[in-house]
């Protein structure tokens, strides 16, 4: 039988899936959510039954990496057992997971035996009450435990995932890139998207663009640009004081990746976006609802919604609201 690939309308091939496993989350990060969030009822939310039959279909025909993400995936009950039966998937070369790291302390060795094989760990500074501040309810402490712990347990190539807002963390970008020198971490910097409406602060002035970050970085290392590339939004540098170490510069207002792009995403509430920034989606739920157990039409409605995948996105530098979704519902 000749192999089954995703193609898009752009002959562009599609074998990466991320899925968002829950919209909850234990931190209330001011860039990605509101104080006072209003989580989905639970029947509007894919079973972990149909989160392990959407990957099953999406290996079936090709998917080579899935990545899990949330809101906080280590918080949603039986996401290891999840993890261990995605992993298990013959033709998938990759589970990943984004996590805030909340957990790891007592879930790293238990994911890294279910065969999950990276991890992105969020860190957008390391002062404990900016650290409370950013994420309104968390512990910096617990989540530089969990990293530890991610590197004990065995996890290779984690990297850090940062946030950078003027006045608010630009200032640690340096102790940032020192913190995953000495733990042997990738580390990128991220610019701040605008998915659903925050009244934290301006996003127009908080934003720092990844130019800005590596001027910073210049002024205590020696950054050295690098071909490599994972078909997505980073463009990553090294630097010759820790060639150990990988730094990447995640810009998504920018379109020279769209081209490549090799990625789409599973919402919690079982949509498949085609594309972060634009709003063409397939509802999956509604095709896993109303064809139980004939995995053939699932997979059809996959193949189908190729053609809606846009060419690029559309977002822009200012304070307006052009996804109306937040992040947690989508997954990074
Ligand atoms: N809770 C997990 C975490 O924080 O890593 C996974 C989900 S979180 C939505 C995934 C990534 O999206 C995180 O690295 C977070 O920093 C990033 N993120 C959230 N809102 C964002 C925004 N408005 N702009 C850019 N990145 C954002
Ligand atoms: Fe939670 Fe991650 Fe969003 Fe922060 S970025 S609120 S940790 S989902």
């Amino acid at each position: 039988m000749s192999e089954r690939v995703l193609v898009d309308g752009f002959s562009r091939r599609v074998d990466y899936l991320r899925m968002s496993v829950t919209d909850r989350c234990d931190f209330r990060c001011v860039y990605c959510m509101a104080e006072d969030m209003q989580f989905l009822p639970r029947q509007r939310v894919l079973t972990l039954e149909e989160i392990y039959q959407v990957a099953q279909s999406f290996v079936a025909l090709g998917t080579r990496k899935i990545r899990l993400t949330g809101g906080e995936p280590l918080i949603r009950p039986g996401v290891v057992q999840l993890c261990q039966q995605i992993a298990a998937l013959p033709g998938l070369r990759e589970l990943c997971m984004t996590t805030n790291g909340s957990q790891l302390a007592r879930l790293a060795d238990p994911l890294f035996e279910a065969g999950v094989k990276r991890l992105n760990i969020s860190l957008d500074c390391l002062d404990p009450q900016r650290f409370r501040e950013l994420t309104r309810t968390g512990e910096l402490a617990q989540v530089i435990k969990g990293i530890d712990a991610a590197n004990k347990a065995g996890f290779r190539n984690t990297k850090l995932n940062c946030v950078v807002m003027k006045g608010r963390n630009d200032h640690e970008i340096n102790d940032l890139v020192s913190f995953a020198i000495d733990r042997n971490l990738d580390i990128s910097f991220i610019e701040e998207m605008p998915l659903g409406t925050i009244h934290e602060h301006s996003r127009a002035e908080a934003f720092f663009s990844s130019a800005q970050v590596r001027e910073k970085i210049a002024e205590r290392y020696t950054l050295i640009e690098s071909a490599e590339s994972t078909q997505g939004p980073s463009r990553y540098w090294r630097l010759a004081e820790a060639p150990h170490i990988r730094l990447g510069f995640i810009s998504p207002h920018s379109h020279n990746f769209c081209g490549t792009c090799n990625r789409v995403r599973l919402t919690v509430e079982g949509r498949l976006l085609l594309c972060l920034g634009n709003e063409h989606a397939v509802d999956l739920k509604a095709v896993l609802r109303s064809h139980p157990g004939q995995p053939e039409r699932l997979e059809h409605a996959i193949i189908e919604a190729m053609k809606l995948k846009p060419y690029r996105h559309h977002f822009e530098v200012n304070d307006d609201v052009q996804v109306v979704r937040f992040m947690n519902m989508t997954g990074g």
